[in-house]
């Protein structure tokens, strides 16, 4: 049977962003309904973490592994919202060993990754978490109802409410609505969701309002990187060859070797009961292509460990692999927007009742968590001083 709810704002998407939001949104409005509608099994997006049930609950943070702000000196909000984590003991500043291998396979100390440039931060508890505990954080009353595994694949504006439609029938009236993941205003979704038009503009045609039009319009320009992750469950007894108990130790290859080895990133992720798990990532296509294409999930599997042993066959603190360790592998899709930024000046419809936030909106944290966190800041901000 098909479920009706209402709502006073309802929030598309449980990625950081969202929870940010929402955290924020809560505070400050402690007398409205609100419900949190993902597609996934729980919070995070693509900063989550794959809990393993076969591995004695490992977590593998097979998204992004940590977050920079690489300029929160300038940006008040920002710098105290992550003051707030820090004090709320949600996050830590992450002293990991970062290493930059060159084409000599030398580590090389020069910051030379969009992911570490600035001040980086590690979650206290696992990526996941960290966005379980930004809601949590200010959800004292248990404002907002949570509805995963849901699919909204229908918008409608009608006499000043939104009505969404969820894949399995569900309808869910509100107020307002904020998008924090831009599926749904993306020509991508018409082949994920197997639609005809673009569900926002459905709701809101053509020359009905300007800001809606110009978001559609830019987006047309925006793409998505994919990249593969690697889930290695590494065998009892491997470990370093140094000693090392820091939570996670970060390898970056540079561009030449990425094109070797088809790697991108290595970080090495200590589990709870003192094991290495490991996750790789790669962006290369010829290599995501390979993949598609493989007949052998398993052939493809040894391929990543044989690469693995020769990137590291002569490194200091990595042993080899041997080739019984467990592999999984995560596609996204879309893991990171690219192309043309939305500017923040879009962000909010007050015609319309709808606000978006993520990391598809201009400025320095454009693709990464600190666009994400500073869009959602910046939007809360907007809709309580201009909905009072
Ligand atoms: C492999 C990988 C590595 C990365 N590494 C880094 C890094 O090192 N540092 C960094 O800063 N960033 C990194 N990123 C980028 C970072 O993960 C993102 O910028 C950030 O997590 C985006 O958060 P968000 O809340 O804006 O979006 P998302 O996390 O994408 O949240 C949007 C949510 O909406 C849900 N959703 C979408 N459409 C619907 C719908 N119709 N109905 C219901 N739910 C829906 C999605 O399932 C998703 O959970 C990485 C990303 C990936 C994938």
């Amino acid at each position: 049977m098909n479920r009706d709810f209402k709502y006073d704002l309802v929030i598309i998407g449980g990625g950081i962003s969202a929870c940010v939001f929402a955290s924020k949104y809560l505070k400050n409005n402690t007398s409205k309904k609100i419900a949190l509608i993902e597609i996934g099994r729980g919070l995070g997006g693509r900063s989550s973490t794959r809990i393993s049930k076969r591995f004695n609950g490992w977590k593998l943070n097979h998204g992004a592994p940590n977050f920079n702000i690489s300029n929160s000196k300038n940006n008040l909000l920002l710098k105290s919202y992550i003051d707030e984590l820090l004090e709320n003991k949600f996050i830590k500043i992450d002293d990991s060993d970062i290493f930059f291998l060159n084409q000599d396979l030398n580590s090389e100390t020069k910051n030379k990754s969009e992911f570490t440039s600035g001040s980086n931060y590690l979650s206290i508890d696992s990526m996941s978490q960290l966005s379980q505990n930004i809601v949590d954080s200010n959800n004292f009353k248990g404002k907002i109802n949570f509805y995963f595994e849901t699919l909204i694949v229908d918008l409608k504006f009608n006499n000043k409410e939104w009505l969404l439609t969820s894949k399995n029938g569900d309808k869910f009236k509100s107020k307002y609505l904020i998008c924090s993941t831009n599926l749904l205003l993306h020509k991508r979704s018409l082949k994920i969701l197997n639609i005809n038009r673009i569900p926002l503009r459905e709701a809101i045609p053509i020359n009905f309002d300007k800001k809606i039009d110009l978001i559609l319009y830019l987006l047309e320009g925006q793409s998505f990187i994919p990249r593969l992750t690697f889930l290695i469950y590494t065998n009892e007894n491997y470990s370093y060859k140094d000693f090392y108990s820091k939570k996670q130790r970060y390898f970056y290859l540079s561009k030449n070797l990425e094109k070797k080895y088809k790697f991108e990133r290595i970080i090495f992720q200590l589990q709870d009961d003192n094991k290495l798990g490991i996750v790789v990532h790669t962006k290369s296509i010829e290599f995501i292509n390979s993949y598609k294409n493989s007949k052998n999930e398993k052939v493809f599997k040894q391929k990543i460990i044989t690469n693995f042993n020769k990137l590291f066959e002569n490194n200091s603190v990595v042993n080899k692999l041997t080739f019984d360790a467990e592999v999984s592998i995560m596609k996204w899709r879309a893991s990171q927007p690219s192309g043309i930024a939305v500017p923040l000046s879009l962000q909010f419809s007050r015609k319309y009742r709808i606000g978006f936030c993520g990391d598809w909106f201009e400025g320095e944290g454009f693709g990464r968590i600190e666009g994400s966190i500073l869009s959602a800041l910046i939007l809360e901000k907007k809709i309580n001083d201009l909905i009072k």
